[in-house]
């Protein structure tokens, strides 16, 4: 049904892990900034997430918050987690006891398709579309009963989503003879490796579990919903991009990268949780340092690693000579003792290194001249805003989809190189025995950050990532890719 200013409406729903609301968040600005009326759903304690990058909230009591600047309103729809046998207040993926716990938060997520559909029948502006996470494995069913189509994002890139339906489909690893041994990607452009060690443990073992359930339900509702939507540009992944919408049949629609709609400091800095360092200490001292000499190590929100790893890296960080700043998640590590630094590192280390304890402003830092360099876990969103900030990259993944994104990295752009791990990890913590050691890191650090090979990667880097922001300018094809879906939107409103 047309809204009745024929003002199209869309309702984004992101699942609550800040690698989903972040570029959710940020789609919804676009779309607002592009004049569709943009809404985003969550629950109570997911509010502040939200609203926090969204500009000058006005709350109007009970809930519903609307942001003004942006045009994106909130609206919240409760969570009934001991219903779904969580503990009290979890309500985001971050803030869960312990990984263990992973599928059970996803199938706990069957509870809010009931207050889902609720919130469907009583909004007084009628939805044009949702656009909800993968998760949500029941929302293309929601979105039909109230005769609206369904738009899935999953915050992967085309690379992964394409590599992860060959892998499913054609069962590669179960041809070779041993873990370690390397196989090819089939019927996936271009000659990429890997090995089974690198595959998810929920694609390698066939049991069944709530993981595996949820991956499957997933897919299945992807199936009948009317698209994806992804955070990518065409330039980036062409033959990727391709392969989606012809061997698989599918819609899509590149909209990214969705990053850049965050163009002021402050933008950057509001983005996802509030800092743990101040922006303008943080802008001071990398605006003291030349053009591509400090390297930014970030491992995302959710991966984090024990006390020997971490030393590993100080000690490598150290020997490699290089500036830096490093993210260290302290909740995780270790609290007051730090026990993961070496004795008098920082002191040895002042005004050569920044170490940020808890949160950083991730696209303020990349986005800095400064920055030359970036390791990283290779969750797709901090694989973007380092292709967008257009700076070299190692590759570190950890988990979920993040060894796919390490192979576009280093065996497709060329714009990085690998730490060398060798196995996909549930539990992070169990980082031990095969942790990467100081040597493999300085060599690495070295690599990106000095040298004819480095300059080499960061002049591809650099037209990467010029290519990323004249795709969201007007013609360029992320910019035209979302006209083409508001487009076809609007043709289904009567
Ligand atoms: N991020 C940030 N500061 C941090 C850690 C992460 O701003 O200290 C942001 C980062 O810019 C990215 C998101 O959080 O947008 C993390 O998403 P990604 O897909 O890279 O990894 P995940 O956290 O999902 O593993």
């Amino acid at each position: 049904m047309a809204s009745e200013n024929s003002q199209l409406h869309i309702l984004f729903f992101p699942f609550f892990a800040p690698g989903h609301m972040i570029p959710m968040t940020d789609m919804a600005k676009l779309f607002a900034a592009r004049g569709v009326k943009a809404t985003i759903v969550t629950t109570p304690l997911n509010v502040p997430f939200v609203s926090r990058t969204i500009e000058r909230i006005e709350t109007h009591g009970g809930a519903t918050a609307t942001a003004t600047a942006a045009k994106v309103d909130i609206q919240t729809i409760n969570f009934p987690v001991e219903k779904a046998g969580l503990p009290e207040g979890c309500e985001n993926f971050e803030l869960l006891p312990s990984r263990e716990m992973s599928s059970s938060f996803l199938k706990a997520l069957a509870v809010l398709q009931e207050p889902f559909e609720q919130l469907l029948h009583d909004i007084d502006y009628h939805a044009d579309c949702l656009v909800a996470d993968m998760f949500f494995t029941w929302a293309t069913d929601a979105a039909a009963k109230f005769g609206i189509p369904r738009l899935v994002f999953s915050g992967h890139s085309f690379f992964s989503t394409t590599a992860w339906e060959s892998v499913t489909r054609y069962e590669p690893h179960k041809k070779v003879l041993s873990d370690s041994e390397p196989f090819l990607i089939p019927n996936f452009p271009g000659e990429i490796k890997l090995t089974s060690m690198q595959l998810p443990s929920f694609i390698r073992e066939e049991v069944e579990t709530d993981m595996t359930n949820v991956l499957k339900e997933a897919a299945e509702a992807g199936m009948r919903s009317y698209g994806i939507v992804v955070n990518s540009f065409y330039e980036l992944e062409p033959a990727y991009a391709d392969h989606y919408r012809k061997v698989f049949g599918r819609k899509a629609w590149h909209i990214g990268p969705v990053s850049v709609c965050n163009k002021e400091a402050q933008d950057k800095a509001q983005r996802g949780k509030e800092s743990s360092v101040d922006e303008h200490e943080c802008l001071k001292w990398l605006n003291a340092k030349k053009p591509n000499s400090v390297v930014y190590i970030c491992f995302g929100s959710f991966a984090y690693f024990n006390d020997s790893q971490l030393m590993e890296i100080a000690r490598g960080l150290e020997a490699s000579g290089q500036q830096f700043i490093w993210v260290v998640r302290k909740e995780k590590n270790g609290g007051g003792k730090e026990e993961w630094l070496p004795q008098g590192f920082e002191k040895r280390m002042e005004g050569k290194g920044l170490i940020i304890r808890g949160w950083a402003p991730q696209v303020l830092i990349l986005d800095h001249e400064a920055v030359g360099g970036f390791v990283t876990h290779c969750g797709w969103n901090s694989t973007l805003e380092g292709v967008t900030a257009g700076v070299p990259m190692i590759t570190w993944p950890v988990f979920a989809e993040q060894f796919f994104n390490e192979k576009l990295v280093t065996q497709v752009l060329k714009i990085g190189v690998e730490v060398g791990v060798k196995r996909w990890l549930q539990g992070v913590d169990a980082v031990g025995e095969e942790s990467i050691k100081k040597e493999a890191i300085e060599k690495v650090v070295k690599r990106i950050m000095v040298g004819e090979e480095a300059e080499e990667m960061r002049s591809r880097a650099k037209a990467l990532g010029e290519m990323a922001r004249r795709a969201m300018e007007k013609e360029g094809s992320s910019y035209s890719d979302f006209n083409s879906l508001i487009g076809e939107l609007k043709s289904r409103c009567p």
